[in-house]
């Protein structure tokens, strides 16, 4: 280990347990909650081997009345809840970590999707999160039994061995919403004054305290500084709460602004964004404190540590972008931490189907369900084939880095440009998305080191290149390429005047390669919905073009609010002096001139000399097609399979064709490896003792009123 990083591995007293080392998984939503306790306990146990001294949960609700349906979160609401999470508990005490459970409510934010109960706050205004929705104005009588649930989930939690136990104040949840004096608007003891602001948090952390104190480090997750999306949340108030609860804290989690902008892409924030409020909670207290901020360099996280400003490293991204982080920073193979993009995918996953994925480490979330490890291979049986792989983009380089683990000794990975990284090429050029660039550094790092594996470039294979190659497997992993032609989501057919061959007409791909419309007046048509149309309208934006964004979508950039990045997109997409026209269908398009309707159905144009369309994209599969039609000429070339993989198959955002590039290589001694190993699913077990019981009979349990 390098003596700068020693510090990184101190131990650390946290209330009654002692953490063994300084990184810290903070607790972070997976999709797993109770409800696949198998693939929690794996997922977590996973940064524990690696080498995590702290790994939590995530967000609890304490009750059902403040449930996350149809989110998913760890419940903690009665024994089989408490007995789900015990397998987390067991499998990360096994490999010698402590682990954390997050109680949480959310006060006007609770979604009470299952429960039906009503939502609680400190005064009844109206909810970001449901129109046409309030919440009920808390009565004491409401805190009290808040506070009760608290500690009843608390001692749930401390019965299956849950050595810290959280009370949750921040990311504008309920404790959030009474330190805000724009949500707490209250006259009674609960609102006005710092400490009347602060008192259920205060009260709630001393009865939690009392209930579990001994056995378990008590934590709380504060909101140190409101920012923009936050109001009312000012550092001095949070330094006078914090002195305030002080005694009753074990250890101080910190966060920065609501969740968009605690957990900030790299798009919009640097590493270590949260410190000019975090590093002032030192002033008000002297108990150990962990701050996040998407580090991933040792030294950096040193630095941080040796400051004093913080005691632990705390990580949601970087742990499961690299759970292994620990361990590679102590043996010294720094080359192989694989950096989070900051892209937050894994929030995607995890936000809009339920399931966490990560577009730097294919194994997150599939520890338990595929049995898949980040670190350790198996040996495939077919080893000693040879294997070429046609395209290096994520798809072609990830299986390429997962044969060499698997003990091929000859891959070659062949790449028709110059450099590998496929559409990461381009994609890490764009304003805002250099470190995306990471994907490619770190694979091209990892293949430099396999010894089975050959990285070709500037090499563009034809099929009868591919059949004279010698290989004994195929993977094609070509990609796909943007079509020029306007086909767009829900519409029949081209856009008229698209594929003409207009000179005013580009992709991004031509754009990508330095092609310019003729004049100054650019539209953007993105009906793709993500980073490409405004990475695209920025980049000539940022050149002298005057640009328009014209999207189907009601907002620019749907998919950006999937990442949490929506609104800063916007904004920011605004301030580089780029339009947007929102709901517009474009149908046509003329040399000086697009036209089409606009959200009700009416006539639209404008005037414009250059359009680029960012409409769709196409697999380039044609080369697989040709290959696979002729199963003669593959037999007589001693080809005994061709495999397709990435957006060559279908396109998809990067991290699924990272996942399956990685799933051909986990399985290419399969006997079908093109078809998915069935994984294990988690199904609510009717053997449960909960669940034996008979179907109620309606009838004989109601009064007998004919009705
Ligand atoms: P994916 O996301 O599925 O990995 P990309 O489009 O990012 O796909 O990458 C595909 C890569 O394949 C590109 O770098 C492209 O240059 C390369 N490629 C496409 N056709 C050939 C070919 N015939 N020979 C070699 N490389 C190719």
């Amino acid at each position: 280990m390098d003596p700068r990083h020693a510090i990184l591995f101190e131990p650390v007293t946290i209330g009654p347990k002692t953490l063994r080392n300084r990184f810290y998984q903070v607790p972070h939503a997976s999709g797993f909650g109770t409800i696949k306790p198998r693939t929690q306990a794996a997922f977590r146990a996973i940064k524990a081997e690696g080498g995590w001294g702290g790994v939590c949960v995530e967000y609890a609700p304490v009750s059902r009345d403040a449930d996350e349906v149809p989110a998913v979160a760890a419940n903690v609401w009665d024994d089989a809840d408490a007995r789900a999470l015990a397998l987390t508990v067991e499998a990360v005490h096994s490999h010698g970590a402590l682990v954390g459970l997050e109680l949480y409510h959310g006060g006007a934010s609770s979604l009470n999707g299952e429960s039906r109960s009503v939502r609680v706050a400190p005064t009844q205004l109206a909810s970001e999160v449901r129109f046409a929705s309030l919440a009920k104005e808390m009565t004491s009588a409401d805190i009290a039994q808040v506070q009760q649930d608290w500690v009843e989930a608390a001692k749930r939690g401390r019965d299956v061995g849950f050595d810290i136990i959280y009370v949750y104040g921040a990311h504008g949840y309920l404790f959030s919403q009474f330190m805000s004096p724009v949500t707490n608007r209250r006259t009674d003891g609960y609102g006005g004054s710092v400490a009347n602001r602060g008192r259920i948090w205060l009260e709630t952390l001393e009865e939690v305290q009392a209930a579990v104190g001994g056995d378990c480090a008590v934590a709380t997750r504060i909101c140190v500084h409101g920012r923009d999306e936050l109001p009312g949340i000012e550092i001095d108030e949070t330094l006078e709460l914090v002195k305030m609860a002080d005694g009753l804290v074990d250890l101080w989690d910190l966060t920065v602004g609501s969740w968009p902008e605690d957990s900030g892409t790299s798009r919009y924030y640097p590493e270590g964004h949260q410190r000019p409020w975090t590093h002032r909670v030192r002033e008000a207290t002297a108990k150990p404190i962990v701050a996040v901020g998407r580090y991933s360099s040792p030294d950096l996280m040193a630095e941080v540590v040796k400051s004093g400003a913080v005691d632990l490293i705390g990580a949601a991204r970087q742990a499961i972008a690299d759970p292994f982080l620990p361990q590679k920073i102590a043996e010294g193979r720094l080359d192989e931490i694989r950096e989070c993009t900051g892209s937050n995918v894994c929030i995607l996953r995890e936000e809009a189907f339920n399931h966490l994925g990560c577009v730097q480490n294919a194994t997150a979330g599939e520890e338990f369900r595929r049995g898949w490890h980040p670190e350790l291979f198996t040996r495939a049986a077919n080893a000693d084939q040879s294997v070429l792989i046609v395209g290096a983009g994520p798809a072609g380089m990830e299986c390429a880095v997962v044969l060499g683990k698997r003990g091929f000794s000859a891959v070659h990975l062949a790449e028709a440009e110059a450099e590998i990284g496929g559409r990461l090429r381009w994609t890490r050029q764009l304003p805002t998305l250099g470190d995306w660039g990471r994907i490619t550094d770190w694979r091209a790092v990892q293949l430099d080191k396999l010894p089975g594996v050959e990285v070709i470039t500037g090499r563009r294979l034809s099929a009868a290149d591919i059949l004279d190659y010698g290989a004994d497997i195929v993977v094609m992993a070509t990609g796909s390429l943007w079509r020029g032609d306007g086909v767009q989501p829900g519409q029949v057919g081209r856009i008229s005047g698209a594929d003409s061959g207009l000179a005013n007409v580009l992709t991004p791909e031509q754009v990508a390669a330095g092609k310019r419309p003729a004049g100054r007046k650019v539209i953007v048509y993105d009906t793709d919905g993500y980073y490409v149309g405004p990475g695209v309208a920025e980049l000539l934006a940022g050149e002298g073009f005057s640009v328009t964004v014209v999207t189907p979508y009601p907002v620019l950039s749907p998919v950006s609010d999937e990442t949490l990045e929506g609104d800063m997109l916007r904004a920011h997409v605004h301030r580089q002096g780029v339009s947007v026209q929102r709901g517009i269908t474009i149908t046509g398009i003329e040399l000086d001139s697009v036209r089409g309707r606009d959200e009700y159905g009416d006539p639209w144009s404008a005037g414009c000399d250059g359009v680029v369309l960012v409409t769709q994209q196409a697999s380039n599969d044609g080369l697989y097609q040709e290959l696979t039609r002729d199963e003669g000429a593959l037999a007589r070339a001693g080809i005994q399979a061709v495999h397709l993989i990435g957006d060559a198959v279908a396109p998809r955002i990067i991290s699924e064709a990272v996942f399956d590039g990685h799933r051909l290589a986990r399985e290419i001694d399969r006997p079908d490896p093109g078809r998915p190993v069935p994984y294990l699913r988690e199904t609510p077990d009717l053997r449960a003792p909960e669940d034996t019981r008979e179907l109620p009979d309606l009838r004989a349990s109601q009064d007998a009123i004919p009705g």
